[in-house]
């Protein structure tokens, strides 16, 4: 089959993030003796005409087209991403009578919704790679595509079981420049290759999509098979990673044996990774400086202890305090979020918050004011509960939880602190 793999650019609105999920659709998809093509496409007229025009010189049989962000989680400038989806999707009906397929981790979450929204044909709830693969063999045998795990059509809404890889080493990753490619404009030197090892989170932190995404079983690929698809990159000239594993310390023993694994098959690259506050021996600091840490997303999200068990975190402050004083004693830098306005929030949890930020030494701050309210989530039956979404409500478009009663004094103590920390770095 000819498939036609479409990138939906949404990350100029954030840090540059190479399509790393359609890479290993990408990759799958050759592995199994199909042709492909990649586009990077955003809804600029421009660059819709040149998608229109690459559908018309390749003539695909299937588009798939990738939503990885609903929007930009942001209550303050809220921006749905799903209409650049809408139009690359009747770009591509407009040049093709082939099949539009849509799948990515904004997909996931919202399967029929935005199915709906954006007129696809069908669409792949969950990690792509076997079932794409599956929905192609159908299609190339005219056959009817039942059973699938994940599929989705307007007649055939997600039944709840998402496409899944059990094994990930029995998938091929993806490679520089063949299967991701950098939007054209982006400065390649600025540009942080994500490379993810594993899968799921055994954890289930309240307000948390990624069970509903990846699964809450973890999967693992083989430490050196990751690491030397980092060498792969920096064959290629790369040398910044992003380890997008969701919690990189956990377990440690597969932490330190990743590490191992990068310090012998790619000495020199320099990479940052999202650390779960707790399970961070002096052994592990130590391991992932020599790998090439050289800075790190402390998920701690919140600075009083009620919030946190409220946020079912699995940590306290002190605990915060000690995995950050052993990353910065091993040079790793640290950048810290709060996440402000939950379920619970008072005006007392938050001044915690802010004086516990100031207790550590961050080289930046990220404050987050409300919650994006997913489905099938803890925060989801509060917002329920307290009467801030109805539960029949569609809420695609960005909805959030911000405790009642906080709105408007949220808004201002968070500028009152960032206007008091001029020299710190507001992400
Ligand atoms: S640790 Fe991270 S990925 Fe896992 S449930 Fe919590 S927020 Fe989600």
């Amino acid at each position: 089959m000819k498939v036609l793999l479409i990138y939906t650019v949404t990350e100029n609105v954030n840090i540059p993030v190479l399509p790393l999920g359609l890479g290993c659709i990408a990759a799958a998809v050759e592995s199994k003796g199909h042709e492909f093509s990649l586009f990077n496409a955003t809804d600029d007229p421009e660059s819709l005409k040149a998608l229109k025009e690459r559908i018309r010189e390749f003539r695909p049989q299937v588009m798939g087209l990738c939503a990885r962000n609903v929007d930009n989680q942001d209550r303050t400038n809220p921006l749905f991403l799903i209409e650049p989806v809408k139009e690359i999707t009747a770009a591509c009906k407009e040049a093709s009578a082939a099949p539009v397929v849509i799948g990515g981790a904004g997909f996931t979450m919202f399967p029929d919704e935005i199915l709906a929204y954006s007129g696809g044909d069908l669409g792949i709830a969950g990690q792509g790679e076997e079932s794409f693969c599956e929905l192609l063999d159908c299609m190339e045998q005219e056959a009817q595509p039942d059973g699938i795990p994940g599929l989705v059509a307007p007649d055939k809404p997600f039944d709840g079981r998402l496409a899944a890889v059990r094994n990930l080493d029995a998938w091929p990753l993806p490679l520089p420049e063949k299967h991701i490619i950098a939007p054209e404009h982006w400065d390649l030197k600025s540009v942080m290759v994500p490379i993810q090892s594993r899968r799921g989170c055994a954890l289930d932190c309240s307000y948390c999509s990624t069970k509903n995404i990846e699964g809450r079983i973890l999967h693992k690929r083989s430490p050196e098979t990751a690491a030397e698809n980092v060498r792969q990159f920096m064959d290629k000239g790369f040398r910044c990673f992003f380890i997008a594993d969701n919690t990189f310390n956990l377990p440690p023993s597969y932490a330190r044996a990743l590490c191992k694994a990068l310090e012998e098959r790619a000495p020199g690259a320099k990479w940052q990774g999202i650390i779960y506050p707790n399970m961070l021996d002096d052994d592990l600091a130590q391991a992932m400086a020599r790998a090439g840490c050289k800075a790190v997303s402390l998920g701690f999200e919140h600075g009083d202890e009620d919030m946190l068990r409220a946020f079912n975190k699995k940590f306290g402050l002190e605990k915060v305090r000690e995995v950050s004083k052993r990353l910065k004693a091993h040079g790793i830098g640290q950048g810290g979020f709060l996440l402000l306005g939950g379920p619970g929030e008072t005006k007392e949890s938050v001044k915690k918050a802010f004086a516990f930020m100031e207790s550590l030494e961050l080289d930046a701050v990220r404050i987050t004011q409300g919650i994006r309210i997913y489905p099938k989530t803890a925060v989801y039956e509060q917002a329920v509960a307290k009467g801030v979404i109805k539960r029949d409500q569609n809420i695609l478009h960005p909805a959030f939880y911000v405790e009642p009663g906080l709105e408007d004094w949220l808004q201002n103590a968070v500028a009152e602190f960032q206007a008091s920390h001029p020299d710190w770095v507001f992400l």
